[in-house]
């Protein structure tokens, strides 16, 4: 959550930056800002801070805002955590002085703390904003001020004294120079190929591939500086020099960054399913059974994710239940520590993440490790945190996944844990050719007299209040994952159940023409799923069936593939395809959801 980039370089700062954060926004879309040091010896900045989403604006309005010549530049997008929706609230936050600027990520759990000390009968601070990061450029003056640091110094003791997941950059005027540190949320910096004396710090690579594959990766604890166009990395607890390598990036989701003739990410990414499925299960055979192994051989495997990575989790318990009768426990990362009293160095922690900076997941791993756990994570993001601090990992090879609504990334997870049940079992290879047909089904699906009929079903519930979504088996995650999709793109009320779970009281809500979404597959729970269907029929709902074959209950019938046990992937298909097409007959914006974000690296 909240994208950073900082530039120096030769460049044009401002714009190098603007241009950049653009590519950051599903990261935070409450408001943007940019700070540009202005060259030709004014020791000054210019600011631009805008409430909503950078989207709207173009680069000549920096131009216009910030027409000075400047070499160094931070800008942010941000998801607020603390304050409101305000151009005050938005970043860079300054000091009374203004001379030193900051962009942050992340929340300063002792934020009050620190402000409660810079207002002191001897000293008093005026403070612009609510939010936590105010402090940080605060503190930073103060050191200078009252304690005779030097920018550099101070800015790697503020680093010290905040707590919590964060990350941030901040540019002094009067000296030129840049710091930045990470401590728990990302911060990757380029060079560029040919100058080694132009610089992108960024939360997400994403923001400068455009630029440059050369990357260095921040750990946390680690800082950095920048001063005449030299860079220097260091321990921000000792301030001892650290060696980075240099690391060229070859992504494949480079090319997949644009919305390429769509209207939306959303859409394009949904469309992409035709061949990400695919892609997903082109992993290492030996590896897989490796893992699949280490899973059977495990003393406890958890598997951990949040949201939607959390929902299919959920699926891969069922999985390896069904498919390799092997017990595995799904948990919801930020619950995780409840579970820390079963870990031993007997146990293996798979995590999945979209991003690999999920924070919530990226704790479940720190505590997992402190009991000397196992940890194989399952990203989409190479070179991210997760991949770096796990034992084991799995890229998905959904490509750049740019709208906040997790679509192919999620059928890429669902593929990599079916694979890895099958191979668990003994039977990879019946599994692969499983997917091989469910892949080359979402194929066939996707085509747009498929979106027609399911444009039909959006006029039928775009005005419905409530929409309940209910399965059985391995459809019971998927309902609950259906129904994110529809909170988050339509927002509208729409909750999943196991199907049996109805009569013990949420059918207590059904009422005449009360949407219900039923997830039906061919398996052994399909005839008490449409027993559950006929339940809520009875007290008059309004039945859609996500179904290989038709039913009478069925009001409205979505017809997707039988692809046996991969039926999680290709009945949550028609559901994004709905849930977007709702979200366009109400208005609402499919790539950027009310009040959330992407890359969520807040706990
Ligand atoms: N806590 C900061 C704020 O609310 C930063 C939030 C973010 O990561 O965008 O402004």
């Amino acid at each position: 959550m909240c994208g950073i980039i900082a530039y120096s370089g030769k460049g044009d700062a401002a714009i190098l930056a603007f241009e950049s954060l653009k590519k950051l926004e599903y990261r935070g879309y409450d408001s943007w800002g940019v700070a540009a040091l202005l060259a030709n010896g004014k020791k000054a900045f210019s600011v631009i801070k805008k409430v909503g989403k950078i989207g709207a604006t173009n680069s000549e309005f920096v131009k216009q805002a910030i027409p000075e010549q400047n070499h160094m530049a931070i800008a942010h997008t941000r998801w607020a955590t603390h304050g409101g929706v305000t151009e005050q609230n938005a970043h860079p936050h300054l000091d009374c002085r203004l001379t030193i600027a900051v962009v942050h990520n992340g929340i300063i759990e002792n934020y009050q703390g620190i402000r409660n000390s810079l207002n002191t009968p001897g000293e008093a601070h005026e403070f612009k904003s609510q939010t936590d990061t105010e402090v940080i450029p605060h503190y930073i003056e103060h050191l200078m001020q009252k304690e005779g640091c030097d920018f550099l110094t101070a800015a790697r003791k503020a680093a010290i004294l905040i707590k919590g997941r964060s990350a941030f950059v901040a540019l002094n005027s009067e000296t030129g120079q840049m710091f930045a540190a990470r401590k728990g949320a990302p911060l990757i910096v380029g060079i560029h190929e040919n100058n080694s004396e132009e610089f992108f710090i960024a939360s997400d690579l994403t923001a400068f591939l455009d630029h440059t594959n050369k990357v260095m990766y921040l750990d946390d604890n680690e800082g950095l500086s920048i001063s005449n166009g030299k860079i220097d990395f260091f321990d921000i607890e000792t301030g001892a020099p650290k060696q980075k390598r240099v690391v060229d990036i070859h992504w494949h989701g480079k090319a997949n960054l644009e919305k390429e003739g769509y209207d939306h990410f959303l859409i394009k990414e949904i469309m992409e399913q035709k061949y990400t499925i695919a892609a997903a299960i082109n992993q290492d055979d030996e590896k897989i059974q490796d893992v699949a192994d280490a899973i059977k051989g495990a003393f406890g495997t958890f598997l951990v994710g949040c949201g939607t990575a959390g929902k299919v989790c959920m699926t891969g318990e069922y999985l390896f239940s069904k498919i390799a009768k092997k017990h595995v426990n799904s948990v919801v990362a930020s619950e995780f520590s409840g579970y820390q009293h079963y870990l031993t160095p007997k146990t293996l922690v798979v995590a999945v993440s979209q991003s690999g900076e999920t924070a919530d997941v990226l704790e479940a791993i720190e505590i997992a490790k402190s009991k000397s756990a196992k940890i194989v994570s399952l990203l989409n993001v190479f070179g991210s945190t997760m991949m770096r601090v796990s034992d084991d990992f799995f890229i998905t090879n959904a490509g750049a996944e740019r709208a906040v609504v997790s679509t192919k990334a999620t059928t890429a997870q669902l593929a990599v844990l079916s694979l890895l049940a099958y191979a668990a079992a003994g039977r990879l290879q019946e599994g692969k050719l499983l997917l091989m047909n469910a892949a080359s089904s979402v194929n066939d699906m996707l085509n747009p007299r498929y979106e027609e009929h399911l444009k039909r079903l959006a006029l039928i519930l775009q005005d419905k209040k409530d929409i309940f979504i209910i399965g059985r088996g391995l459809n019971y995650p998927i309902a609950l994952e259906a129904a994110i999709k529809l909170q988050e793109t339509c927002n509208i009320h729409a909750q999943g159940f196991a199907g049996g779970e109805l009569k013990h009281g949420p059918l207590a809500l059904v009422g005449p023409d009360t949407p219900c979404i039923v997830l039906v597959a061919n398996d052994d729970a399909k005839q008490d799923i449409l027993n559950n269907a006929s339940e809520v029929k009875a007290r008059g709902g309004f039945i859609i069936g996500i179904s290989p074959e038709n039913d009478e209950v069925f009001d409205f019938w979505v017809k997707v593939p039988d692809a046996g046990n991969a039926s999680p992937i290709v009945n949550i298909i028609p559901v994004q395809i709905l849930a977007y097409n709702i979200a366009l007959l109400l208005g609402r914006d499919p790539d950027y959801p009310r009040n959330l974000a992407k890359s969520v690296t807040v706990k």
